[in-house]
């Protein structure tokens, strides 16, 4: 295909994108897929030769890296090889898939669980697998776009609540016809937000109304409940949540994701959703290592409890700053900046101080609300987190985020 000479709307859409990523790469304002060359146990990396400080990390308990968990993984490889004999459903399944399931399920307390190939795709399948055409999905407006993917992927009345507002999520719930199955989805941890789902009522809202719930807990695990089992923990409700997700690739450092949940569920996804039995299974070494994560995060509970003062840290004193960092109670701490290039900017200028966070802009968020997305893992320590407040603030002056 010659672009030049066709003018059709793929070739247009392929062109505006790349005239917007040439134009802000020439402005020296492009910040993404920045090659990283060393992880640094965590609180630093090495990009394009610079070692700095890393305040974009999901690695919320700084686990990338851990003797046990790597060895974890180097065995199963020596075990078991690189990868498997295809679909879980056939030749797939591994007595490690089997093991990873049964830790999953009794990390949730859930009878059962199932694991898929990524995060994404397990939204995706389970959404699409449980509602169809007849059904209602009812989803909270600042939900992962995984979550939104399935929605529209299942086919089902798609409903949207305005963020974290329970009388809207009932409003909702009041539209959905009498007898119709309604599936009710949540982030647990908002991922841009990083404020947390008012589960006490949307799970009382579900019981009065039928619903069933599904919340997300990208952000979750490993970060709320004292344990750093998630949100049930976090607010003493064992067993509200119906569909219990997670991903593998956050807090857990390996990939995939997760349900959890009644047997009888998990045994109908398992026979059911097209990534289980149309997809590969999980890579031993990645199964390995992700069994490993779930069991270190239980024996070393001083992470879930430094990742709760570092995070009260960073929030505490970027308010005392005169930031705004909106509703945000985790990890996941927004530093409301404004306009798109305003957000660019305030990268740039931690970025050459050696400060690395990243921008979330439009349409990721809300047009005025750009922001730099900054969190804080258990890897870093007290002087480190205030070194990056300062060039944020100095930066927020500069730029006359602050005054
Ligand atoms: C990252 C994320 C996912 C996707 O998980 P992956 O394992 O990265 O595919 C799903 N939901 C939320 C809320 C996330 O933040």
């Amino acid at each position: 295909m010659d672009l030049n000479n066709v003018n059709d709307n793929i070739t247009r859409r392929i062109q505006a994108m790349n005239e917007r990523v040439a134009a802000a790469r020439q402005a020296g304002l492009y910040f993404y897929n920045q090659p990283v060359s060393e992880l640094h146990g965590g609180a630093h990396v090495l990009v394009n030769g610079r070692e700095m400080g890393m305040f974009a990390s999901y690695s919320y308990l700084g686990l990338i890296g851990h003797p046990r968990i790597n060895a974890a993984a180097k065995a199963a490889i020596d075990r078991y090889g690189s990868g498997t004999h295809g679909v879980r459903t056939l030749a797939g399944s591994l007595a490690l898939h089997k093991e990873l399931e049964e830790t999953i399920a009794a990390f949730k307390s859930a009878e059962a669980s199932v694991v898929y190939t990524s995060g994404y795709v397990t939204n995706l399948a389970v959404i699409s697998t449980l509602v169809g055409r007849e059904d209602y999905v009812i989803s909270d407006k600042l939900n992962h776009a995984s979550i939104v993917d399935g929605c529209l992927m299942s086919g089902a009345k798609f409903l949207r609540f305005k963020h974290n507002d329970m009388a809207a999520l009932e409003e909702r719930l009041k539209q959905c016809p009498p007898d119709s199955a309604r599936l009710v989805v949540a982030d647990a941890v908002f991922s841009m937000d990083g404020d947390v789902i008012d589960l006490p009522k949307i799970a009382a809202l579900c019981r009065q109304y039928n619903a069933w719930l599904m919340v997300d807990e990208a952000h979750s695990v490993g970060v709320l409940g004292k344990t750093g089992r998630g949100i049930e923990e976090h607010f003493n409700l064992p067993g509200v949540i119906d569909i219990k997700m997670g991903t593998l690739s956050k807090t857990i450092p390996s990939v995939g994701g997760y349900i959890a949940g009644r047997r009888e569920l998990i045994e109908y996804l398992r026979h059911a959703s097209r990534a289980y039995i149309f997809s590969a299974a999980l890579p031993p070494a990645q199964a390995a290592a992700a069994k490993a994560a779930f069991e270190v995060i239980l024996d070393e509970p001083w992470r879930v409890e430094k990742l709760n003062v570092n995070a009260a840290q960073f929030i505490k004193g970027l308010k005392a700053r005169r930031f705004d960092t909106l509703a945000t109670e985790t990890a996941i701490v927004p530093v409301v900046c404004g306009a798109d290039e305003v957000a660019y900017s305030m990268t740039r200028y931690c970025q050459l101080r050696d400060t690395f966070v990243l921008p979330v802009v439009s349409p990721a968020v809300p047009v005025g609300l750009a922001r730099l997305r900054a969190t804080v893992t258990a890897a870093h320590e007290p002087d480190e987190i205030e070194r990056a407040m300062d060039v944020i603030e100095q930066a927020g002056l500069e730029l006359g985020v602050i005054q």
